[in-house]
């Protein structure tokens, strides 16, 4: 990773900051892209205090023009982009069901979302979030990359593999993530571009704790099913996602992968729930 330019969208959240860490103590310089520019500035100040290389910039990753001028800044600051991450992601409660199996009795009771009752806006907004996001974020990254090769890593879920009740529109938008990253592995491949996505199952991050626990910190009975579904019983640590994203960012040990989605997920996608 030494001396790599690492740009990661997202990059002051809960995941993808542990990433940019991760890449910033393999010697990468790493552009950390967020929405909130103060959240991706305090991880860019701990990575550099660490003795690291690493810079903050605000970007709306819905919004091309945001990244274009982050990318000219960043070959300034860095150089040009070697590895994208395309971190930036998540749910909406307007796409989001109250219960999990239909209720009749939901239709018309003002304090529950039906399937009847999910905003049309939400689900577009997670929609845009997930998938054209990644899309325009790649757009503008992967010029850096013409001529010289890449790798592109994007975060899909393991509900891609198989949907979750109450969030069709979250889900949905993860597989349309895992679809792409195979068309794109396939369109760049000519082009030495590797694109592979990871597919984390739970962790806990601000995007998921109002699901998973209560306003007191109890899990939910949402949490316990969902340890009920894990094999290996527990969520997953941030940092347990290291491992395969500096091994897919590798091209002496990953050279011929493209276009796999790596779960990472304790076991919950290979079980059956018997
Ligand atoms: P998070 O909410 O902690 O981080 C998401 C970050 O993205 C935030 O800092 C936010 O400001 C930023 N962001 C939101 N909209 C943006 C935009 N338009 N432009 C730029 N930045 C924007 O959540 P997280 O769980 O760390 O999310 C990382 C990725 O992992 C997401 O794609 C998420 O869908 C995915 N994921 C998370 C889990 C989980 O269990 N937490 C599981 C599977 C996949």
């Amino acid at each position: 990773m030494k001396d790599k330019v690492v740009v990661i969208t997202g990059a002051g959240g809960v995941l993808c900051s542990t990433i940019a860490k991760g890449y910033a103590r393999e010697g990468a310089k790493v552009a950390l892209l967020d929405l909130k520019l103060e959240s991706a500035q305090v991880v860019a100040d701990e990575i550099v205090k660490a003795g690291g290389i690493a810079k903050a910039y605000a970007v709306n990753c819905l919004e091309k023009n945001t990244m274009e001028v982050a990318r000219e800044q960043i070959k300034k600051d860095l150089g040009a982009c070697d590895i994208l991450v395309n971190g930036a992601g998540g749910n909406h409660p307007k796409g989001t069901t109250t219960n999990e199996y239909f209720n009749a009795a939901d239709v018309d009771d003002e304090s529950k979302i039906s399937f009847f009752d999910l905003d049309e806006k939400g689900v577009d907004f997670v929609f845009k979030l997930n998938f054209l996001a990644t899309f325009l974020t790649t757009q503008v990254f992967a010029k850096d990359m013409i001529g010289k090769g890449g790798i592109i890593i994007n975060i899909s879920s393991m509900n891609a593999f198989r949907p979750l009740t109450k969030i069709p529109a979250y889900s949905g938008a993860k597989a349309s993530v895992s679809n792409f990253t195979q068309w794109l592995a396939v369109h760049f491949a000519s082009e030495g571009i590797r694109v592979n996505a990871i597919a984390p199952g739970f962790f806990v991050t601000n995007q998921n704790r109002a699901l998973l626990f209560d306003d007191k910190g109890n899990p939910t009975p949402r949490t316990q099913k969902i340890l009920a579904g894990t094999p290996m019983r527990r969520f997953g640590e941030a940092e347990e996602l290291l491992g395969t994203v500096m091994w897919l960012s590798d091209n002496d040990k990953s050279g011929f992968v493209t276009g796999i989605v790596v779960p990472i997920d304790g076991g919950f996608s290979a079980y059956s729930g018997v």
